[in-house]
């Protein structure tokens, strides 16, 4: 399909065109060519009229033939005048063949007549092409009216995909016609609309669509729609297959570190290190299918049943969390500087946090301090911050650091019993609580990894006896 008219197809229909301009003289050879046309009129004019005197004298009347002279001069005019305006009017097939000032007025009329109707032509071809264009695409495209919020044009696709009639449905308010979507409320934000990345399709409940609003000018606003059943589909499919194998091996892997802990290297001195390191393994297999498990529990889920999370006890059980996971190799702090609670799923919220302790722990060198600080912010929010004296993060790795599996490290995160999938885990609580991760690092002094919650979800505390002090 093309969507360009052919440049070529466009220079051969003006080559072929009766009504294309013939070629241009150059600027100069047209000034002369026009002034030797007022000569040969005005030459012509008064050789007439010297004739006619000349004739008259022979004859004794003079001012009588002048006078003729001068008659026929005019109705001569007169004649080509008429001429002029008949080919004007389009009655006269053929152009002015005189070579003064009349045929040169006719020439050029004609000219610019021809040269317009060519570049209307042309315009038209390439209107029709980018029509047939937009028509023929598999998205549907709808120009919408910005400020009467009506309908002007739709291609064929939204008539498949948004449901929309030719001609009934030219003219009629958006919000309207692709009802159930949220047009009204997602119009109004205008140039801030953010896109609807997944929406039943009014043609077709089956079919998920994406939507964008692109205002392309001051006055229209283009309207598209992509079909992505498939590709949710397939993403579906990969969340399922990933949270079925993980499922599957869970019971084979419990089996198998349950026989390995049962198993003591001090009866086999011999197997010790083997047994060791298949237990350190197998221990690392239950925790890598653990976080796969929590990743599609928390994918599959749009929102989490809320309770008001009472953050003194979690701060506790932080503590002693990374206590336990340091084995005093490390200063812990844990500052509550907030005084409130959060709310939200308290099971979810632990283990981000956690991840977030552990990863401290984790890169941070024996010797070094961990500060978990808990505190409100300007905007009313409330941050829980992991501060660590750690290695630190070179800078163009912290934009990835969420992704699955992406490690600076392998090597150093394979040794301390890291999945890879720790801060992805972080990334979707936080999402599901509408709250954000902030990281700030720099290597060779340390890291600080922030969940930021709006004011929506500060609760006060509840218990005061138990919150207050530091656990
Ligand atoms: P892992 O299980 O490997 O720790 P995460 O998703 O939790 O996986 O973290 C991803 C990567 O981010 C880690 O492999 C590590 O390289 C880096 N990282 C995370 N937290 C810290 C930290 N506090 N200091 C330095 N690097 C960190």
């Amino acid at each position: 399909m093309d969507s360009q008219p052919d440049p070529r197809s466009l220079a051969a229909a003006r080559f072929n065109d009766p009504d294309a301009a013939p070629a241009p003289l150059s600027a100069a050879d047209d000034a002369a060519r026009l002034r030797a046309a007022w000569r040969r009129t005005l030459g012509s004019a008064l050789l007439v009229l010297a004739g006619a005197a000349l004739a008259g004298f022979a004859i004794g009347r003079p001012a009588a033939l002048l006078a003729l002279a001068a008659v026929a001069l005019l109705a001569w005019h007169y004649w080509r005048l008429h001429r002029v305006l008949g080919d004007l009017a389009g009655r006269q097939p053929e152009p002015g063949r005189g070579r003064d000032a009349w045929g040169e007025l006719d020439r050029r009329l004609r000219r610019n007549q021809a040269q317009m109707r060519g570049r209307q032509r042309r315009l038209l071809d390439m209107l029709r092409a980018y029509r047939a264009a937009t028509a023929a695409l598999p998205d549907a495209v709808v120009v919408v009216d910005r400020n009467t919020q009506r309908i002007l044009w739709f291609n064929r696709a939204a008539t498949d995909l948004l449901g929309l009639q030719h001609p009934r449905d030219v003219g009629a308010p958006v919000a309207e016609r692709l009802q159930p979507l949220p047009m009204a409320q997602w119009m109004a934000s205008g140039r801030n609309a953010e896109p609807i990345l997944d929406a039943p399709a009014p043609a077709d409940e089956r079919l998920r669509l994406t939507l964008r609003l692109i205002p392309y000018s001051d006055d229209y606003w283009l309207l598209v729609a992509r079909d992505v059943s498939k590709l949710l589909h397939l993403e579906q499919m990969r969340r399922d297959f990933v949270a079925n194998v993980s499922h599957e091996l869970r019971t084979p892997l419990t089996v198998v570190h349950g026989y390995l802990d049962m198993l003591d290297g001090e009866e086999m001195p011999e197997w010790a290190p083997m047994l060791a390191e298949m237990q350190k393994q197998s221990q690392r297999m239950t925790q890598l299918v653990e976080d796969l498990l929590t990743l599609s529990r928390l994918e599959s889920r749009e929102s989490l049943p809320e309770e008001t999370v009472a953050m003194a006890p979690v701060l506790a059980t932080l503590r002693r969390e990374a206590e336990a996971f340091s084995q005093g190799r490390h200063v812990i702090e844990v500052r509550d500087l907030a005084g409130c609670d959060l709310l939200g799923s308290t099971r979810e919220l632990h283990s981000a946090f956690s991840n977030l302790a552990t990863n401290a722990v984790r890169y941070t060198p024996s010797g070094g301090t961990i500060t978990i600080e808990f505190s409100r912010s300007s905007d009313g929010g409330a941050v829980l911050a992991v501060h660590d004296t750690g290695y630190g993060i070179p800078a163009e790795h912290i934009p990835r650091l969420t992704e699955r599996f992406y490690r600076v490290s392998s090597s150093r995160s394979r040794e301390s019993g890291g999945t890879g999938l720790g801060l992805s885990i972080v990334k979707h609580v936080l999402g599901l609580h509408q709250a954000r991760l902030s990281i700030r690092s720099s290597v060779g002094q340390g890291s600080v990894f922030a969940c930021h919650f709006g004011p929506e979800r500060v609760r006060p505390v509840h218990d005061q006896a138990t919150h207050g002090a530091t656990p």
